[in-house]
C-alpha cells in the first residue's frame, strides 16, 4: 500500500501499489488524488511505542531515533525489485544504552536472503542510540512493494 493524503480535505489514506503513477479518489470527498509513480520499495506505515521512555524529556530523542531507524530501513534496499508484496515489522528494544532488534516479515516466504537481513541489521545497529533511562520499546511497521 502507498500512503497518500487528499490535497483538498487532508484525509490520509492508502492505495494499492498498482495505482502508482495514476490517481485514486479520496474516500471522503471524492477528489482525485495523484499517486506518486516513484514509490520506494519499503514505506513506513505505522509506529507503535510499546514502552515509552521513563523520562518524558527523552521522548523527542527516542522519536528521532525511530525516524532514523525508519530511514535506514527504507534506504537499505534489502527486498528484491521483483517479489510479492509483504509486511515488515522492526521491533527495537532499548535497555541500558543498548539496542536489540527483531525483524519479522509476513509472509515468511517474502523474507530477503540472510546476507541482506544481516546488512540491514548492521545498519540498524550503526544508528546512534539515544540515552533513555529505564529502557523503551517500539515497533515500526513497513509495507514492502510487490514488484514484477
Ligand atoms: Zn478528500
Amino acid at each position: 500500500m502507498i500512503p497518500v493524503e487528499c490535497p483538498r480535505c487532508r484525509h490520509p489514506f492508502a492505495v494499492e501499489y498498482e495505482m502508482r503513477g495514476r490517481a485514486d479518489r479520496c474516500p471522503r470527498c471524492a477528489t482525485p488524488v495523484p499517486v506518486p509513480a516513484d514509490v520506494p520499495a519499503v514505506t513506513r506505515i505505522s509506529t507503535a511505542v510499546a514502552i515509552p521512555p521513563y523520562d518524558p524529556h527523552s521522548r523527542p530523542d527516542f522519536d528521532r531515533y525511530l525516524d532514523a531507524l525508519a530511514d535506514t530501513v527504507a534506504r537499505a534496499d534489502v527486498f528484491p525489485p521483483t517479489g510479492p508484496a509483504a509486511g515488515l515489522v522492526v521491533t527495537v528494544t532499548l535497555d541500558g544504552g543498548r539496542a536489540a532488534f527483531d525483524l519479522a516479515v509476513t509472509p515468511a516466504a517474502a523474507s530477503p536472503d540472510a546476507a541482506a537481513v544481516a546488512g540491514l541489521s548492521a545498519a540498524l545497529f550503526a544508528v546512534p542510540v539515544p540515552a533513555v533511562r529505564g529502557g523503551a520499546k517500539a515497533g515500526l511497521a513497513f509495507a514492502v512493494r510487490g514488484g514484477g
